[in-house]
C-alpha cells in the first residue's frame, strides 16, 4: 500500500489536563485507517505543569508515541518546527493539544492525501467556546493579511493540517527565525485542499494566547509576509509633500496679494505635531523590520532540545 507512513505532531504547553483526554481520541482515529503506519509525536514546549510526566506515562503505554522536550518555552511555531524537523519518513499531521481540532477528522485528511493532495488543511466554519472579540479580530486579521501578502494565506485556517513528504521537505528549507507557520505553509504551495470543520471548545485548561500574544503573532504575520507597511511610509511622505507644496503656494500667493501679517500659530502647531507623529510612525515601522533583520542575522538555532524519546513502534522508522 502506498502513502503508508504518518506522524501526528502535537505541540503542548501546559496541557497536562487535556492530553490524557486527547490521546485516546487520536489513537482511535488512527486505528480506524487502513494500511497506515502511524506515530504520534508530542512536543513539550517547556511546560511548567505536569505535561512531561503525563506524556511519559502515555508513551509508556503506547509504543507508537515519541516524545520531544524543548529546553524552555519557545512558542508554538518553534515547537511545531522542532517536531516536523524530526520526521524523516512519511507525512506529518499537525493538531492542537486541546481537542479544538477534532482528531476524528484525521481519516478524512489521510483520504485526501491518498487522493494526491500535498497540503490538506482544516478551515473553520464555526468556532465554539471563543468570544466575539476573538472571532472578530481573527476575521479582520485574515482579511488584512490576505490583502497585504502576495503569499496565499487561506482565511480561517490554522495549523491543523496534513503535509505530504514533499511539502514537509520544502517547509524544512525555510529556516527563518520569525516563523509565521500559516504563511510558511502557504508559501510552499503544491496541491492544497481545504477540509471545512467546526472548531470545538477546549477540552481542558485555558487558551495560551492572550491578546498580546495574538497581537504579536499578527505583527509577525504581516512583517514576515509583506513589506507593504514600509511602502506606506513612502506614500504618506508623497501625500504630505504634495499637500505641503499646494499649501506653500497658497501662503505665498496670500502674502503677495494681501501682505504678510504674522499669524497662524495654531496651524503651525497642528502641522508640526502631525508631521512629528507621522515621522515617528514611519520610524517605528522601519524599526519593526530592522529588529527582525537583526534577529535573523544572529543565526541562532530555532529551538533547543532537552530530551528525545523516539518510542518503539514496530516496522520502519519515521524519525531522524
Ligand atoms: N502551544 C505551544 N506553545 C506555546 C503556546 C501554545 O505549544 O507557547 C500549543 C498549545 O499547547 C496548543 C496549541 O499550541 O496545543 C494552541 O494553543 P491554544 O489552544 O492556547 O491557542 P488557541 O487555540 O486559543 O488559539
Ligand atoms: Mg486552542
Amino acid at each position: 500500500m502506498q502513502n503508508d507512513r504518518l506522524t501526528v505532531v502535537v505541540a503542548a504547553y501546559n496541557e497536562a489536563d487535556s492530553l490524557p483526554l486527547l490521546h485516546p481520541r487520536i489513537a482511535a482515529a488512527l486505528e480506524g485507517i487502513e494500511g497506515l503506519d502511524a506515530r504520534i509525536l508530542y512536543v513539550d514546549d517547556g511546560s511548567r505543569d505536569a505535561t512531561w510526566p503525563v506524556l511519559v506515562a502515555i508513551a509508556h503505554r503506547d509504543p507508537r508515541v515519541a516524545l520531544l522536550r524543548l529546553s524552555r518555552n519557545f512558542g508554538k511555531e518553534a515547537a511545531l518546527t522542532a517536531g516536523l524537523d524530526r520526521i524523516t519518513e512519511g507525512a506529518a499531521l499537525i493538531i492542537d493539544a486541546d481537542g479544538q481540532d477534532p482528531p476524528e477528522l484525521i481519516a478524512t485528511f489521510v483520504a485526501r492525501w491518498r487522493e494526491g493532495y500535498d497540503d490538506v488543511h482544516g478551515t473553520r466554519i464555526a468556532r465554539a467556546g471563543e468570544g466575539w472579540a476573538k472571532r472578530w479580530t481573527a476575521h479582520a486579521f485574515y482579511r488584512v493579511i490576505g490583502r497585504l501578502s502576495r503569499t496565499p494565506i487561506p482565511a480561517d485556517t490554522g495549523d491543523f493540517r496534513l503535509l505530504s513528504p514533499r511539502s514537509l521537505a520544502a517547509l524544512r528549507q525555510l529556516r527563518e527565525r520569525h516563523r509565521f507557520m500559516k504563511g510558511l505553509f502557504g508559501w510552499v504551495g503544491y496541491r492544497c485542499i481545504a477540509v471545512p470543520y467546526e472548531r470545538e471548545a477546549r477540552i481542558a485548561g485555558g487558551s495560551k494566547f492572550d491578546f498580546w500574544r495574538l497581537w504579536n503573532l499578527a505583527l509577525e504575520g504581516i512583517t514576515s509576509f509583506s513589506t507593504a507597511p514600509l511602502r506606506l511610509a513612502t506614500y504618506l511622505g508623497l501625500a504630505t509633500a504634495a499637500f505641503a507644496f499646494l499649501y506653500g503656494m497658497w501662503v505665498i500667493a496670500k502674502a503677495l496679494l494681501w501682505g504678510d501679517r504674522v499669524a497662524g500659530w495654531p496651524t503651525m502647531m497642528a502641522v508640526i505635531l502631525f508631521l512629528g507623529g507621522v515621522q515617528l510612525i514611519a520610524l517605528g515601522l522601519i524599526g519593526e523590520y530592522l529588529g527582525r533583520l537583526y534577529e535573523e542575522s544572529k543565526q541562532r538555532p530555532l529551538y533547543l532540545i532537552d530530551e528525545w524519546k523516539p518510542g518503539g513502534g514496530a516496522g520502519p522508522d519515521h524519525f531522524a
